[in-house]
């Protein structure tokens, strides 16, 4: 069989070449090669020897997800559709801001959670990525763009905030974190890689055990009736206990706060009353706040808050001292925004539900 070496971190990578008896420092220079070389060819790998080489062509290839349609937006963001086998597409967003370059990375085709304003979850589940296919995306990113004129790769930030849930995918999620902030791979520190939860609760616990790294938790609702319809997980994993994890989380964090994701739903979680009540819901949580203009997709059920709404919203969690920010839409023109990102998924999800609907 041929390994496809993108799906190995370092500690996968060290364990198959010696069980090809190679040494640990092999497995070190390789990993250099692929990712922050970004080099797929065995041949270019000049420091290793002709007969290594000669093994990795014959059993190991570098493989990253093929590009179906790239797009460009007048605002510089860019987003690529990456095959994800069997019908399936995943979306990737580049978003280049002064200074800085930021990521968005998708983790499962499609989304089981079926929050009620994503256009992924509305698309159901399809199946979960690989680690390939996941630091995959950041590997084609930067050499898509390439280097800047002082050398440096692109993408300086990565947010696990595209198609699925992460911490659903976790172990695939965790290969690809460590690559991250590998040395030998790209190098990013922990405060510069943020995982985007719904909020699964045991999953975050494990998260801050294995890998720290900054965490974004999509909020969405100030108490547990309104979460429960817009982010149905809730029923399972609470706001109560939710707010505990969070505190948990903080006890071993590379940032001293958790962000919140509110995404701004005209007349449904956007007055000054929903404000008050998140204020003293995170009360024992010491966290920031990003207010998201709701993205529209077809038939989406919902309409984007005001500009004087959101100001509103702002104002109040301001004056209670809690550090708040409005995103930016970015990469509108090509659907490449927030919740927006809809790639295709065969939907296995619904087929079950219509399954069992005509069952029923
Ligand atoms: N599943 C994870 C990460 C992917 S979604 C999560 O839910 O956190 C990334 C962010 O986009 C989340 O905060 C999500 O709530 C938000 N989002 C989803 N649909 C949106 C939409 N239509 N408009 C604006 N934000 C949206
Ligand atoms: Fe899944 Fe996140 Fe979309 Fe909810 S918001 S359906 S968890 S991708």
């Amino acid at each position: 069989m041929v390994e496809n070496l993108l799906n190995f971190d370092a500690q996968h990578l060290t364990a198959w070449f010696a069980a090809m008896g190679e040494k640990p420092f092999r497995a070190r220079q390789v990993l250099r090669w692929i990712h922050r070389a970004g080099e797929p060819d065995f041949d270019a790998m000049t420091d290793l020897a002709a007969s290594l080489r000669g093994k990795l062509k014959e059993t190991a290839c570098v493989l990253a997800p093929n590009v179906m349609r790239e797009e460009l937006s007048e605002d510089g963001t860019r987003k690529w559709l990456l095959d994800a086998g069997t019908g399936n597409a995943v979306e990737t967003v580049f978003i280049p801001e002064t200074g800085r370059g930021t990521l968005c990375v998708s983790t499962q085709a499609g989304c089981a959670l079926d929050c009620a304003f994503c256009s992924t979850g509305k698309q159901g589940f399809n199946r979960n990525l690989g680690v390939a296919e996941i630091i995959g995306q950041l590997w084609l990113a930067n050499r898509e763009i390439g280097r800047d004129a002082d050398g440096l790769w692109p993408v300086s930030n990565v947010v696990l905030m595209g198609m699925g849930e992460p911490l659903l995918n976790f172990d695939n999620t965790v290969s690809a974190l460590h690559l991250m902030l590998d040395d030998n791979a790209y190098g990013l520190s922990r405060r510069r890689v943020t995982v985007s939860t719904s909020g699964i609760v045991p999953a975050m616990d494990r998260l801050r055990d294995e890998c720290p790294v900054a965490l974004a938790v999509s909020l969405h609702a100030p108490n547990d009736a309104l979460r429960n319809v817009l982010v149905p997980i809730n029923r399972k994993y609470p706001l109560r206990e939710l707010m505990a994890a969070c505190q948990r989380y903080l006890e071993c964090a590379p940032r001293d706060f958790i962000t919140f994701e509110y995404v701004m739903l005209e007349g449904v979680n956007d007055s000054t009353g929903d404000a008050r009540e998140l204020i003293a819901l995170v009360r024992d949580v010491p966290c920031k706040f990003n207010l998201i203009p709701f993205n529209p997709f077809p038939q989406a059920p919902y309409r984007r808050s005001g500009t004087d709404a959101v100001r509103r919203f702002r104002d109040v969690l301001m004056q209670a001292d809690i550090v708040t920010t409005t995103r930016k839409v970015r990469g509108d023109d090509i659907a490449a925004a927030c919740g927006q990102l809809a790639g295709q998924v065969q939907d296995k999800t619904r087929k079950t539900h219509r399954v069992m609907e005509v069952r029923a």
